[in-house]
């Protein structure tokens, strides 16, 4: 996927709708089956500005019609989503949220996290993550992520308070 030169940080581009439906189509890609509990759990990501933690999705989460699956249940149809590049994980919230950008191997993802409503945004900055992936090359590490996670406030917030 092609980048414009310019970082740009953006909540959620798409509609869940249509989060829910490039990911139905790049599992179909993928031989991949984006069963009712994965897609459940994709579309309360992005549907949510803030992350969201594993016991936030089980209690909104319904299985079979029955409601709050086990935690493994929850675990494993994240552990799919997060290989799949659909969502990351949030090390310091321990948290979760939806990815609608395809990551490229060297992409560095870079979120914004506001510690005033607690939303996390996602800016891309390819350059920056070129820079990155030759850091840890050049120490003979073979890197599987690129993740920086930037604290502060967000624009919406600023907004109110200046
Ligand atoms: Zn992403
Ligand atoms: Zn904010």
């Amino acid at each position: 996927m092609p980048h414009d030169a310019s970082t740009h940080a953006h909540a959620h581009d798409s509609s869940p709708a249509d989060t829910l439906a490039r990911a139905e189509r790049m599992c179909a890609e993928r031989g991949e089956r984006l069963t009712p509990i994965r897609a459940q759990i994709l579309e309360l990501l992005a549907k949510s500005p803030q992350p969201l933690g594993a016991y936030d999705l089980i209690e909104h989460i319904s299985v079979d019609g029955a409601k709050r699956p086990a935690p493994i249940t929850v675990y494993r149809a994240l552990d799919f989503l997060l290989g799949q590049g659909l969502a990351h994980r949030i090390e310091s919230k321990n948290a979760f949220v939806a990815c609608d950008h395809a990551h490229g191997h060297s992409d560095v993802v870079v979120f914004l996290l506001c510690e005033k409503c607690g939303a996390a945004a996602e800016a891309s900055g390819v350059e920056i993550g070129d820079r990155l992936a030759e850091v840890a090359r050049n120490a003979g590490f073979a890197a599987r992520g690129q993740f920086v996670e930037i604290a502060g406030e967000c624009a919406a917030c600023r907004a109110v308070t200046v």
